[in-house]
């Protein structure tokens, strides 16, 4: 018997990827096509389902700078920044290891100054509901 490998995971990078989430999706695209972002999506399902990459499309999508219709061009600086996760402007924190008050304190600080180089600045923040309590009034605040 033959035995082929296959990744663990596909990765999708464009909306149109994305298999089985097509509530979640066009809910992202509709908000990009209309101009009507809010200040925080939570992403909320079980583990493997794909909440950190749509986070992530959505980021590349909102800063895109020559989107395909809503899709995330995956060429242009931002794109290509933000996919390895060098984006100065798209920020991810992993909660899961950092979940107190002084691990969100510089995303309070810092989310008060305009985005470096692009539409939007963005933060994922992987596992939030491993935040701290006094970390979450943090961000909450920074969001009203
Ligand atoms: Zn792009």
């Amino acid at each position: 018997m033959d035995h082929i490998a296959l990744p663990l995971k596909y990765r999708p990078m464009t909306f149109e990827d994305v298999v089985g989430q097509d509530h979640v999706v066009k809910t992202l695209r509709n908000a990009i096509e209309s101009g009507r972002v809010a200040n925080a999506y939570l992403f909320i399902g079980p583990r493997g389902i794909g909440k950190t990459t749509l986070s992530r499309i959505f980021a590349k999508a909102l800063n895109c700078t020559s989107p395909n219709g809503v899709e995330p061009c995956g060429k242009c600086n931002s794109c290509i920044e933000t996919a390895a996760g060098r984006s100065i402007d798209v920020i991810e924190l992993d909660a899961a290891s950092h979940n107190g008050v002084d691990d969100v304190r510089p995303i309070v600080e810092e989310c008060q100054f305009r985005p470096a180089g692009s539409k939007y600045k963005i933060y994922i923040i992987d596992e939030c509901h491993m935040l701290s309590a006094q970390a979450w009034n943090a961000l909450l605040k920074t969001l009203e």
